[in-house]
């Protein structure tokens, strides 16, 4: 299981959710964050942080944004891949 980040951090990209998390598992993308889903180690920390809503529990993302879970993953194998985020 992993934490997925959603629609509502495209542009927004607040990180309160990069303070909290344990193992730093979330990397700064062009337009969002993004968790690394093979680093997420599901403590949950990061969710109610968000100022916007857009971390979910994997298996509790919402149907619309259900393509995001798949954009979590993609993006760590595309020749960008999100880095160390930026502050
Ligand atoms: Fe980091 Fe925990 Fe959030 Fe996973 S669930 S991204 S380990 S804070």
């Amino acid at each position: 299981m992993t934490y997925v980040i959603t629609e509502p951090c495209i542009g927004v990209k607040d990180k309160a959710c990069v303070d909290v998390c344990p193992v730093d598992c979330i990397y700064e993308g062009e337009d969002q964050l993004f968790i690394h889903p093979d680093e997420c180690i599901d403590c949950g920390a990061c969710e109610p942080e968000c100022p916007v809503t857009a971390i979910f529990p994997e298996d509790d993302v919402p149907p619309t944004m259900e393509a995001f879970t798949e954009k979590n993953r993609e993006i760590f194998n595309s020749e960008t891949p999100p880095g160390r985020p930026k502050r």
